[in-house]
């Protein structure tokens, strides 16, 4: 079986610290140690001058291709055109995207810099699988260089409905590149749709009932992998953290209050000041809660040197701080929130402490945390689940209590709902979760995706 080539912008060598990775780095080089493969992105580094002769770190069978990009790649490229062109639109944002035609060149740029350093990589029996926005004209990239490789890709954003789309100036060319791709996987049924509707209605394809796609000469697959936990590692750390000091420090602070929780990169998609907004209706229009509740917002700050996130903490603080000023009491503060973030194990603890969850993204690819809250629970007492109706998870995790996040009093029910819920109405919801989230885990997604980019099977759903 030939290796596997994976791309994405950022690239993830093992470390000593391996407790720090993310569970998607994790899968991913399990599944490259398997085959034996290649891993190529940016360093993370940038100097002038940047060249396409990347940086090779190998691990057994497994090698580390590092490219640098130029302050003003990184600037165009990644802040510009990735972060503030694509990431807003595909999460709905109509009023915050940018649009720069330099950003968008250096956008190609980019992806044909990426796809000239793999070239020399190659071998005939590779196959390239391609991860996320950054790099969604790659494929065309290589195919345009004469790789005829089996190529893949996965979206873990959403994919934007199509009046959503067509308001990108370069539409028509961006998403006509994903034609060159063998396999084109969507995290929901909703963004698979939207792309769908995309090909027959603007770009002239046509599709099949089994999600063969048909655009100008080519034939793509395109289909649904929702991405999973490695759910195991996660309740086990769950279980040990509950009685680590700092999870425990945490419990003694409550005073046997109701703890619920957020967790969110600092992100607008997220809709955190939204959440934060109907947990102060919460409290308003549930005066009988008022000193039983603590909520715990952990927010990392992420993409700083983006102005939006900027202003976004501010807004955060302030709202916070707003709360706190009304509802708070000398002995009773009812919003934590704080902006650095945890290691996994940590929030896991954190999870099995809490009593509901709110998370509430105003549009999400798939949200993990949501997942990783169901899977730390303790199975005699399981905290409930407030999920927004428009993060992916919500597809897999309908008996979760699903609300429409931009309706502060819908959300400002669900936590009194949640935190009133009898024991058997939880642990009935939190069984029908738990199944799902340990049968579709992050090795099955990995090993179904690869399955139909080898072209071993037949297409999954479309
Ligand atoms: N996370 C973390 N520490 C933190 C906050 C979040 O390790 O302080 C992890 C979290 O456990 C989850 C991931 O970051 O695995 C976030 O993934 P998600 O799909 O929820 O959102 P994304 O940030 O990818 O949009």
């Amino acid at each position: 079986m030939g290796r596997l080539i994976v791309i994405s912008n950022r690239v993830a060598v093992p470390n000593v610290d391996q407790a720090q990775a993310g569970g998607l780095a994790v899968a991913l080089n399990d599944a490259l140690s398997t085959y034996g493969g290649l891993w190529l992105g940016w360093s993370g580094q940038t100097v002038e001058g940047a060249t396409t002769l990347p940086h090779i770190v190998t691990k057994g069978n497994v090698a580390y291709a590092l490219l640098d990009l130029t302050p003003e790649d990184y600037a165009e490229y990644y802040n510009g055109f990735a972060n503030r062109t694509l990431w807003p639109l595909f999460h709905y944002r109509l009023d915050m995207a940018e649009f720069d035609r330099v950003n968008y060149q250096t956008y190609l740029k980019v992806n044909t810099f990426f796809a000239t350093a793999l070239l020399s990589l190659l071998q005939p029996d590779d196959i390239i699988w391609v991860h996320d926005y950054h790099l969604i004209p790659l494929g065309q990239e290589l195919r345009r260089l004469g790789v005829t490789q089996r190529i893949g890709l996965f979206m873990h954003t959403p994919f934007p409905a199509l009046e959503i789309m067509l308001t990108l100036p370069s539409h028509a060319r961006l998403v006509q590149s994903m034609s060159a791709y063998d396999v084109v996987g969507f995290q929901t049924i909703n963004d698979l749709r939207s792309f769908l509707d995309y090909v027959t209605q603007e770009a002239n394809g046509k599709v099949e009932t089994d999600g063969t796609v048909f655009m100008g000469k080519r034939t793509v697959r395109a289909a649904v992998f929702a991405i999973g936990l490695d759910a195991e590692s996660m309740a086990t750390e769950a279980v040990h953290s509950f009685h680590t000091p700092s999870v425990q420090r945490l419990q003694r602070t409550l005073h046997g209050r109701a703890l619920l929780i957020g967790v969110d990169r600092l992100d607008y998609s997220k809709g955190i000041p939204e959440r934060l907004r109907a947990y102060a209706r919460f409290l308003e229009r549930h005066p009988s809660f008022r000193k039983k509740v603590t909520f715990l917002q952990i927010s990392p700050v992420s993409r700083g040197d983006v102005p939006e996130y900027r202003r976004l903490r501010r807004t955060l603080e302030q709202e916070a701080g707003r709360i706190n000023g009304q509802y708070g009491e000398p002995d009773w503060v009812p919003v934590r929130y704080v902006s650095k973030g945890y290691k996994r194990a940590t929030l896991a603890g954190y999870y099995r402490t809490a009593s509901v969850a709110v998370i509430t993204p105003l549009r999400d690819g798939m949200n993990l945390v949501a997942k990783e809250f169901v899977v730390a629970q303790n199975a005699d007492s399981p905290g409930v689940l407030v999920l927004s109706r428009f993060a992916g998870a919500a597809h897999e995790l309908d008996a979760a209590l699903l609300v429409n996040p931009y309706d502060v009093d819908d959300v400002a029910d669900a936590m009194a709902r949640a935190l009133s819920m009898p024991l058997e109405e939880r642990i009935a919801r939190w069984n029908q979760m738990h199944k799902i989230i340990t049968t579709n885990t992050l090795s099955h997604w990995c090993e179904n995706f690869l399955t139909v980019l080898r072209g071993d099977e037949s297409v999954v759903s479309a």
